[in-house]
């Protein structure tokens, strides 16, 4: 069983799947974590995007996969823990255009269509429309822009990052606007998916609205 979670950056999606996952006893998969991953290679190799080739032998070369270490699910690179490094403000700012290209979503949609062997719940951005388009349960997951950055911007002062509330606001809106407009799977909402706007709610309200909305489906 596959419940999918799209959203836009932000808007409390990973928390949402941690819980669901935590509760209906499903493995969490976050899709986000792999393409930060892949640009974490890109920006540490200073992989040029526009050189097609170049991209592809890198892509040959990468591994990305999830281990549990002490009950986290931690992605890895190429045999490495990279759960912390993937988090930077740096790697935020060009992992839109890294998403954006082709061969990577070709990579990552096959590996993430891969684990379905077990029950999943899956977030991103493409999960509901292209790489389980028939998923039981679907998740669209939205939120102010203005809050969102707020809580992305509390989160990673608390990992000790120096940014500025107007940095992240500002990646963030890059982020949506790629996410958005690009040309292979942009992030829009399934139409047999449920929409939640986490702006006012809880984390225990939004949990609460998600199990309403899969008991009242029963499948
Ligand atoms: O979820 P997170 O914000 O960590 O994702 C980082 C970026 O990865 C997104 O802004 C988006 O560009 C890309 N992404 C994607 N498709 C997914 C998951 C993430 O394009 N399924």
């Amino acid at each position: 069983m596959i419940v999918a979670i799209d959203g836009y950056s932000s808007s409390g999606k990973s928390t949402l799947a941690k819980d669901l996952a935590k509760i209906l006893g499903f493995i969490y998969v976050d899709t986000g974590a792999m393409y930060r991953a892949i640009a974490l290679y890109f920006l540490t190799n200073e992989i040029d995007l526009s050189d097609e080739k170049l991209v592809q032998d890198s892509l040959d070369n990468i591994t990305v996969s999830f281990e549990n270490k002490d009950g986290e699910n931690c992605v890895t690179l190429n045999g490495q823990d990279v759960s912390k490094e993937i988090r930077t403000l740096e790697v935020s700012q060009i992992v839109s255009e890294v998403a954006a290209i082709p061969a990577v979503r070709k990579k990552l949609v096959a590996i993430q269509q891969s684990l379905a062997t077990k029950s999943l719940v899956m977030d991103g951005r493409d999960i509901g429309t292209v790489v389980f388009p028939n998923a039981e349960y679907k998740f669209f997951i939205i939120a102010d822009v203005g809050e969102r950055s707020r809580r992305r911007y509390v989160e990673l002062i608390s990992k000790g990052q120096e940014v500025s509330y107007a940095e992240v606001e500002e990646n963030l809106k890059h982020r949506d606007h790629i996410d958005t407009t690009r040309a292979m799977s942009p992030l829009r909402q399934a139409e047999d998916a449920v929409c939640i706007d986490t702006t006012k709610v809880t984390r225990e309200e939004q949990l609460a609205l998600a199990i309403k909305a899969i008991e009242s489906k029963q499948l």
